[in-house]
């Protein structure tokens, strides 16, 4: 052994080549500052060793899983000129690997991100198993490339294909990189060391050209002209989507990368060090990784949760309407043998027949097999009565929101849960203690609410009630977990948490227009300038304004101050007038389908309409205006949410309002807008707007976070 870290090794093989192992204790490889360190004491030994070359591998699954994220918010509150020292300190020990004085090969398995993706560039050859997954995913978390990737990517691959991997910050596998010549082979795992070592002995031998392909990646990157021209000019189209102001980091990459595109290393190199400095000072780059550390912590919460035994794999879904056939989908493609029940044939036809088609879909789109197609049809089972059939594992009703009719069906469905089994309850408002009233064993039974649509909204939510036993959570996390989703826990309590602030933010939008706000004015304000996927007019007519109306009015039930009962309710007006969204291809907006069949949306004035009928005067609003009216209460409720303890952590309330409902990755979750905002400017905010209603009443949580001057990341 030449070296031996905590986190990586050097050892001499066969023939003088040495070899470069990372093999974190932890079983992931990632740039820590102890593994930056060891490194560099490791390239100290290589570059004394006159060898015949150096192969980098992993002896974890993967090859590096790029930098330590959890080290990346006290980094970026780093001085700049200390960061860009950081940053060439590291590069400089990149450099000394690229220009050793023989051959060197990257034998990548697994995944390469990042700083992993960034350490394979630095060396003559790649050759990767064909598990591998090689991605510069910076851009994801509002950074750059730091370690050099945004250099040596464009003179390896070329601009076009370097800025597509680098601006979308997507992966690609090792046929792709093959194809792209970001890898020289692709081999199987178990050769990939022979292959390494091979690759070594030929270029040693004169048989590979190390030295022209090395100097090739140290020159300017070889585009000119036009071709220049219409490469850079169609990424930037590519990234209209994506604002500069709320996406600043792709935005900079491109301009960073065109900066450098004539440069030599060292020059390349120190435009990076400023492009990535200044993008890691910008608030959507905190927010974005805060993400991923609330993702991280939440999925960590969840695995703790799931320690009981296996349960099984059956699950009767009780109810086959848009959620009920969404969750047998699910369920299905899960691995999970699904009976799918309804009182009515016709609701079952029709569920039926939306799983084939979505079934077909992934079959033609290649997530399907022909073989697993055939297999999970057989794995499905309608019934329209529940006679004979067996105990199942996981029982879930998703049937009409009325609490009578959920609490008959509970009784009549409790017996057909197993003895390990779970019993389970769908609805996104009723009380789940008052639905466990009607049990005789309430201890098997808990609460687990999916979002529309269910294949692709990520987040669930376990609702808990007082007699639920730990186990009978626990396994309600291993199926949240069996079906992809991110679970948060949740307390008993109307909307629970995600249509709880939701409502906080709809009943503001509802009060703008009584104010004479237009569609146009808060559907843009919200989606274009504060982030959010679409207005919440278009968000009211996929809910539908009939449900709108029924949650709304339980939440005003729930919380008669802050969500009061208005004289006039355009919810209840739009559905009274049948216009209950897409549904009925009309409620806000009117929708019709273009010729590919795709409902298009578009503002039949109805909503003017019925402002003039009603006496409501026109009136514009500031975006600024309309943001703060809806996304304050939204907060508020957040807090309340905190404060009462309904939710025990930060990170959940972010997670929940992310990918429960869509809110901007770049602006961290309600809290983190929060705290960016600056508490004291949204209570000077709130102080302005509170003669309005009382959702803009300061929390008293948020007062005494202000006068203590905590934050709340302080409490995760
Ligand atoms: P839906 O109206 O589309 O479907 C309900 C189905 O239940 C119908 O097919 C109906 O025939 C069937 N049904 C009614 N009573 C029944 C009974 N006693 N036995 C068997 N079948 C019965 O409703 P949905 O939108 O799928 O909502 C179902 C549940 O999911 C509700 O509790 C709702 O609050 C909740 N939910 C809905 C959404 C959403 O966006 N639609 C989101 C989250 C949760």
């Amino acid at each position: 052994m030449l070296y031996q870290g905590n986190n990586l090794y050097l050892k001499r093989l066969e023939s003088n080549i040495l070899q470069l192992v990372f093999a974190s204790a932890k079983g992931v490889n990632v740039y820590d500052s102890a593994t930056l360190a060891e490194l560099a004491s490791a390239i100290q030994i290589i570059k004394q060793k006159n060898a015949t070359g150096l192969i980098i591998s992993s002896d974890c699954p993967a090859f590096i899983a790029g930098a330590d994220i959890t080290e990346f918010l006290a980094k970026f509150k780093q001085p700049e000129p200390v960061l860009k020292q950081w940053l060439a300190q590291i590069c400089n020990e990149f450099n000394q690997l690229e220009d050793l004085p023989f051959p060197t090969v990257s034998a990548i398995n697994g995944f390469a991100y990042g700083g992993g993706c960034e350490t394979l560039l630095t060396t003559d050859y790649r050759i990767a198993d064909q598990q591998a997954s090689i991605g510069l995913p910076e851009v994801k978390l509002g950074i750059m490339p730091g370690f050099g990737g945004s250099v040596r990517l464009p003179r390896l691959i070329g601009l076009d294909n370097a800025l597509e991997m680098i601006l979308t910050g997507r992966a690609i596998d090792a046929k792709k990189a093959l194809q792209l010549t970001l890898v020289d082979a692709v081999v199987s795992t178990d050769k990939l060391l022979l292959a390494a070592i091979d690759c070594i002995h030929r270029a040693a031998s004169g048989d590979l050209d190390w030295q022209q392909k090395r100097a090739a990646k140290l020159q300017a990157v070889p585009i000119a002209g036009n071709e220049r021209q219409m490469c850079l000019v169609t990424h930037q189209a590519k990234l209209a989507s994506l604002p500069s102001q709320n996406h600043p980091a792709p935005h900079a990459a491109l301009r960073c990368i065109e900066k450098s595109l004539d440069e030599k290393r060292a020059e390349a190199l120190l435009n990076e060090h400023a492009y990535f400095s200044q993008l890691v000072q910008t608030p959507q780059a905190t927010a974005l990784v805060r993400v991923f550390l609330h993702d991280q912590a939440v999925k960590k919460k969840a695995k703790k949760a799931h320690n009981t035994g296996a349960v099984g794999d059956s699950i009767l879904v009780c109810g086959a309407g848009i959620m009920g056939s969404g969750i047998a989908y699910q369920a299905l493609t899960s691995g999970l043998n699904v009976t799918l029940f309804d009182s009515q044939i016709s609701a079952l036809k029709r569920a039926e027949e939306k799983i084939q088609i979505q079934l077909q879909k992934d079959f033609k789109m290649g997530r399907l097999k022909p073989a697993r197609l055939t297999e999970l049809l057989a794995k499905l089972a309608f019934r329209s009565d529940l006679n004979g059939l067996p105990q199942q594992d996981y029982v879930i009703e998703a049937i009409v929101e009325q609490k009578e009719a959920k609490q008959n069906l509970l009784k009549q469905i409790a017996p057909l849960v197993s003895k390990q089994g779970v019993l389970l309850s769908n609805t996104s408002s009723i009380s789940i203690g008052e639905l466990a009233q009607a049990l005789p064993n309430p201890r098997q039974f808990c609460g687990l609410h999916f979002f529309n649509p269910v294949q692709k909204m990520p987040l669930v939510e376990i609702i808990k009630q007082d007699k639920a036993t730990e186990k009978t959570l626990s396994k309600t996390h291993q199926l949240a977990k069996r079906l992809a989703k991110t679970p948060v826990e949740i307390n008993d309590g109307a909307g629970f948490l995600v249509n709880r602030i939701l409502f906080a933010y709809l009943n503001a939008v509802h009060q703008l227009f009584l104010e004479g706000a237009s569609i146009e004015q808060v559907d843009l304000a919200l989606s274009k300038q504060f982030g959010w996927p679409m207005g919440p007019c278009e968000l009211l007519d996929i809910i539908g304004l009939d449900t709108a109306a029924s949650v709304q009015s339980i939440l005003t039930k729930a919380y008669p101050e802050r969500m009061p009962e208005t004289k006039i309710n355009l919810f209840k007006l739009l559905s009274a007038q049948q216009r209950l969204g897409k549904k009925t291809a009309a409620g806000f907006y009117q929708y019709q389908a273009d010729k590919h069949g795709v409902m298009q949306k578009r503002n039949d004035g109805y909503l003017q309409q019925l402002q003039n009928e009603l006496n409501i005067k026109q009136q514009n609003f500031s975006s600024q205006q309309i943001i703060d009216r809806c996304l304050l209460p939204f907060i508020f409720e957040a807090v309340y949410c905190l404060q009462e303890n309904l939710v025990s952590s930060v990170s959940e309330v972010e997670i929940a309002a992310l990918y429960g409902l869509g809110f901007p990755a770049f602006r961290g979750g309600p809290i983190c807008y929060l705290e960016q905002t600056g508490i004291a400017t949204i209570i000077n905010k709130a102080n302005k707007l509170k003669p309005l209603s009382a959702a803009y009443q300061v929390p008293p949580k948020l007062t005494s976070m202000a006068v203590s001057q905590r934050s709340f990341f302080e409490e995760a």
